[in-house]
């Protein structure tokens, strides 16, 4: 099966320092690649909450839960729930916050705006930012959680793409770090392991 091709547009950016810029540029960077790969569609696909291929919360203001193959969709179609169009084109607005609470790295408001905690963007690398914007788009989707952790917190479509999304891009920065001998090596081993399961 085809992976759809989705874009991302950042159409406004509040209070970003030089340092944030760039941050947000190579998050934003490594985000469009992992979500257009094939990695990305399997690992929602076979995401599992409760020995099932679910997430927890898989629904969009009450209404039926949406098996893994929808939420893939509905994430690349674009169609956040405040302007409801399928364009294909993830649309973000971004705030630099100097509010810096306990727990949280960043908070969505009305599902279209989004503000990042500076003090815990300083900590974060590019892939985790990039799973942090994952996370907070699923918010604009209309999907939620608890704000207190429960267990089942971690399976949600926010909690459970954020980090699909930290991983691959962190699989992603590492993998290009290599020569292509050591790439074509590991490839090689791979399907050797492949093999044998
Ligand atoms: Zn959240």
């Amino acid at each position: 099966m085809a992976t759809i091709q989705t874009t991302i547009k950042l159409h406004e950016r509040e209070n970003f320092n030089d340092e944030e810029d760039q941050k947000m540029d190579k998050a934003l960077e490594l985000l469009t690649i992992v979500i257009n790969s094939d990695a990305f569609r399997r690992s929602i696909l076979n995401f599992e909450y409760d020995n099932k291929k679910q997430f927890s919360r898989n629904y969009v203001d009450l209404s039926t839960p949406l098996s893994n193959q929808e939420v893939y969709e509905l994430f690349m179609s674009g169609k956040e729930s405040t302007n409801g169009v399928a364009n294909n084109v993830l649309d973000l607005r971004w705030k630099i916050s100097a509010k810096c609470p306990d727990s949280a790295i960043g908070t969505t408001f009305n599902r279209q705006r989004t503000e990042t905690y500076r003090c815990k963007l300083e900590e974060m690398s590019a892939e985790s930012f990039a799973g942090h914007i994952a996370h907070e788009y699923c918010h604009y989707l209309g999907f939620t959680h608890t704000k207190k952790y429960i267990v089942s917190r971690p399976y949600t479509v926010p909690y459970g793409i954020g980090k699909i999304v930290r991983d691959l891009c962190g699989a992603y920065v590492a993998l290009q770090q290599l020569t292509s001998t050591e790439l074509d090596n590991l490839t090689s081993v791979g399907n050797l392991v492949k093999g044998l399961k």
